[in-house]
């Protein structure tokens, strides 16, 4: 069924798991993550990023990602990530999308808290719940070709706690804007990890002092070991953007289907294989964030 996603993290809270957060900018990711939430009885939030335009429009995929949404016998939510134009994001507000992350981050805390403070009144009027973000997150680690949010220079020296959210600003953004959620930096990057990435579950906690009507969100969840994650998420993070290791999870087993093969290969078959492979790392991932074990 079809859900706002503040009403999916008030549950999480209560029940202390987080709720993953998927990009499904095709078709075969749509249904493996409907599917895995499914089968795992989970809510989950599919995601459409304003990054994920350059694979398929929201005008195409929006709808199919609200159909399949209505039809899950699971709460969905259908969310935008990282929004970060008025254009895109209003437009996946017209398509029905329940939450947007309207992602303000390149601008300077002032402007950041300025226009998303506006965007929130908009939103919330509307029935739709907003995520922002504080401080931008660097891609990749340091030292290995980190980018910072969306640029592409290449910063290598400077250490990735220097992106940490800072607790105060945290607690005062939530208060002047009223967010829904707020993603927050404390050890994860986007993108593949070169390095084991190491949680600053001290920082969080003090985060989660400030912020405490806000849920709290972590990107980059692929790569980070199940005991961090389920530490994260009692310490705070109920919401988790997971999506590197699932669509790279694929091409090693296609690969070899590949390869193996002497008859001509039907692209159906690929996907189908894509699917199933992607199924299967979602469900691994919300067992996880459910935090039962
Ligand atoms: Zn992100």
């Amino acid at each position: 069924m079809l859900v706002n996603f503040a009403d999916i993290l008030k549950d999480a809270e209560k029940g202390n798991y987080a709720v993953g957060g998927f990009n499904t900018p095709t078709l075969e990711t749509l249904k493996a993550v409907i599917d895995a939430a499914q089968e795992m009885n989970s809510p989950v939030m599919i995601n459409h990023a304003e990054g994920d335009q350059c694979v398929v429009d929201i005008d195409v995929i929006g709808p199919l990602m609200i159909e399949y949404a209505k039809k899950a016998t699971v709460p969905v939510a259908v969310h935008v990530d990282h929004g970060l134009t008025d254009d895109f994001v209003l437009r996946a507000v017209r398509a029905g999308f329940t939450s947007i992350m309207y992602d303000m981050s390149a601008y300077d805390f002032e402007t950041n808290v300025e226009k998303t403070s506006k965007f929130v009144k908009i939103a919330h009027s509307m029935g739709v719940s907003v995520e922002a973000m504080i401080n931008e997150m660097p891609a990749n680690m340091p030292g290995k070709g980190m980018t910072i949010g969306w640029n592409t220079e290449r910063t290598d020296d400077i250490p990735l706690s220097e992106f940490f959210t800072r607790p105060g600003e945290a607690g005062e953004f939530c208060e002047r804007t009223g967010v829904d959620a707020l993603t927050v930096s404390f050890g994860t990057v986007h993108g593949k990890y070169v390095a084991k990435p190491v949680l600053d579950i001290q920082r969080l906690t003090e985060i989660k002092a400030k912020t405490p009507n806000t849920s709290l969100v972590m990107h980059g969840g692929s790569g980070v070991d199940a005991n961090q994650v389920r530490d994260a998420i009692s310490h705070g993070v109920k919401k988790i953007n997971y999506y590197t290791a699932m669509t790279t999870a694929p091409a090693p087993e296609i690969l070899k289907t590949i390869e193996g093969s002497k008859d001509p290969i039907y692209f159906e078959n690929i996907a189908q294989m894509g699917y199933e492979i992607m199924k299967e790392k979602c469900m691994e991932a919300i067992k996880v964030f459910l935090n039962k074990d």
